[in-house]
């Protein structure tokens, strides 16, 4: 088969492109590397829905992201999707960044960000008692939100597959050929699919795409972001995101709450060679926390209950590129898309959908399309008789997997078994929540393996951890 529209790669950027093709009357493939959808940047990440400010004035990045941030409440409203819009501060400690934060609110404003305000430290201290002492002021900007990256690209994926979209995993892409009208995408094992339309949004492998395609090139370089996550006992740190003034790395290490509850603290910048290594370095933690201290103190690394890292595409003229091939219209590359790509995803998304358009046509639009997906059942927010219902109804519910995050069986039934459904222990891990607790997986991942193995109709020893190689069981023992 030849399909409409094929887009590379299965990250918060592809699979709201997948969405946004999947209302029309198109067959549209969704092509991914690794074993899952949201295993590349935007897994790993500080989940902020950015206002706008920090993008200069005029590119790429302020256009969209301002749009972006724009579209996301209801976005994430519409897919079932963990949203706050908890509003930003960019904190000044001294005279001269006084001075920055007012060049960002008037950056902001060119831009079109709304509800901003420049306020005194005593303003400050009321919106968040746990600042520093040092705080001369900040830039509240109340637009700003946090989401839950990678239950976006999960849950677009699932209205987009839930409305015809193929996704296709374990699909490495290695070569791209063109021929009467047609691409055909290779992947490394052999296999080909065959396409109209390709999207190039592959993140850190969009360049190499690129040129594969065409021998085009695009200058980008990796930026590693290191991460601690705090436990949820420190929940009340801070409701706001905490900021301190950008540098020519980025926007600096922050402090701010997550979409659950969990204090995020991070993240570090430093440009890599090797963009598979999502490692944290040693001694980068206490680097980050002696920067967030700066401004909130209280913030600790005895609290931590994880590490992270995640690494930016980010492209040598610091914007995102979205653009067609140079001799061909209907190849779209999506190169640096890093931050604020999550933020500007919606509105990226409605850019590459209004390109192809333009260049193919409108297509007819599906009479049954469905925008959102099925609501995820969040047991443990459910008032009791809520509870008591749904395990008349299925007697899975009543079965505590994930004892920390209270996790039941039938939420983990339910993820494995939706359109794009997990199928490995992070797949179940990213959905439900189930390992994301305190004890990080210690107890309950046993359980959740014989699960999926169940589900998937699979011998044990042939569930992963994250796909590929990563085994858990390798032979009886007795
Ligand atoms: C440390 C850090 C902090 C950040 N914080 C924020 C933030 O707070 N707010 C914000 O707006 N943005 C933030 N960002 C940026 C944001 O995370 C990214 O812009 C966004 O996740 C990019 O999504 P994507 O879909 O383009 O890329 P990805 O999520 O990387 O998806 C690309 C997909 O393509 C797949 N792929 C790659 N090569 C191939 C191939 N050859 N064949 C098939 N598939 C392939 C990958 O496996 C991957 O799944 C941050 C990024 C980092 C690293």
């Amino acid at each position: 088969m030849v399909y409409d529209v094929a887009i590379i790669g299965a990250g918060v950027v592809g699979t709201l492109i997948a969405r946004a093709f999947s209302k029309y009357d198109m067959n549209v493939v969704l092509i991914e590397k690794t074993a899952d959808v949201a295993m590349g940047t935007t897994k790993a990440n500080s989940g902020i829905v950015h206002a706008g400010f920090d993008a200069q004035s005029g590119t790429m990045k302020a256009k969209l992201n301002v749009r972006g941030c724009a579209l996301m409440e209801d976005l994430c409203k519409e897919l079932f999707v963990p949203y706050e819009k908890n509003g930003s501060l960019v904190v000044a400690f001294n005279d001269q960044e006084l001075e920055t934060i007012k060049v960002l609110y008037d950056r902001g404003i060119t831009n079109g960000v709304p509800d901003m305000e420049i306020i005194d430290a005593a303003k400050l201290r009321e919106l968040e008692p746990n600042i520093s002492e040092e705080a001369k002021g900040a830039l509240w900007a109340k637009s700003a939100g946090i989401v839950s990256p990678y239950e976006l690209a999960i849950a677009a994926a699932e209205c987009a597959c839930g409305n015809g979209v193929e996704f296709k995993r374990n699909f490495d892409v290695d070569a791209i050929t063109f021929a009467d009208g047609v691409f055909s995408v290779k992947c490394k094992c052999g296999c080909e699919v065959a396409a109209k339309v390709v999207i190039n949004a592959a993140g850190l492998g969009a360049a190499e795409i690129a040129k594969k395609f065409n021998g085009e090139e695009y200058e980008v370089i990796g930026r590693l972001g290191e991460y601690g996550l705090l436990d949820r006992s420190c929940a009340g740190t801070c409701s706001h995101t905490i900021f301190q003034c950008p540098n020519e790395m980025g926007k600096g290490v922050l402090v701010t709450p997550s979409c659950h509850h969990n204090i995020l603290v991070g993240p570090s910048s430093v440009n890599v060679d090797d963009v598979d290594d999502m490692s944290v370095r040693v001694g980068a933690l206490r680097q980050i926390f002696a920067t967030a201290q700066k401004s909130v103190p209280i913030v600790s690394t005895r609290d931590m209950i994880t590490s992270f890292a995640g690494i930016r595409a980010h492209h040598v003229d610091d914007d995102f590129i979205i653009t067609p091939a140079k001799d061909n219209d209907k190849f779209i590359n999506l190169i640096g898309i890093e931050s604020p790509g999550l933020a500007s995803s919606p509105a990226i998304a409605e850019y590459v959908e209004e390109m192809v358009i333009n260049t193919i046509g409108k297509p007819v639009e599906k009479a049954n399309y469905n925008p959102s997906r099925k609501a995820p059942v969040v047991f443990r927010e459910l008032p009791p008789e809520k509870q008591e219902a749904l395990i008349a109804e299925n007697p899975a519910y009543a079965r505590v997997i994930c004892r920390c995050e209270t996790i039941t069986e039938g939420e983990i039934r339910d993820a494995i078994k939706a359109p794009a459904g997990a199928i490995d222990i992070d797949g179940v891990k990213r959905r439900t929540r189930a390992g994301m607790g305190r004890c990080q997986g210690g107890f309950c991942g046993s359980k959740v393996l014989e699960i999926l193995a169940e589900e998937l109709n699979l011998p044990k020893e042939d569930i992963t951890k994250f796909g590929g190689e990563s085994k858990i069981i390798y032979e009886r023992t007795k």
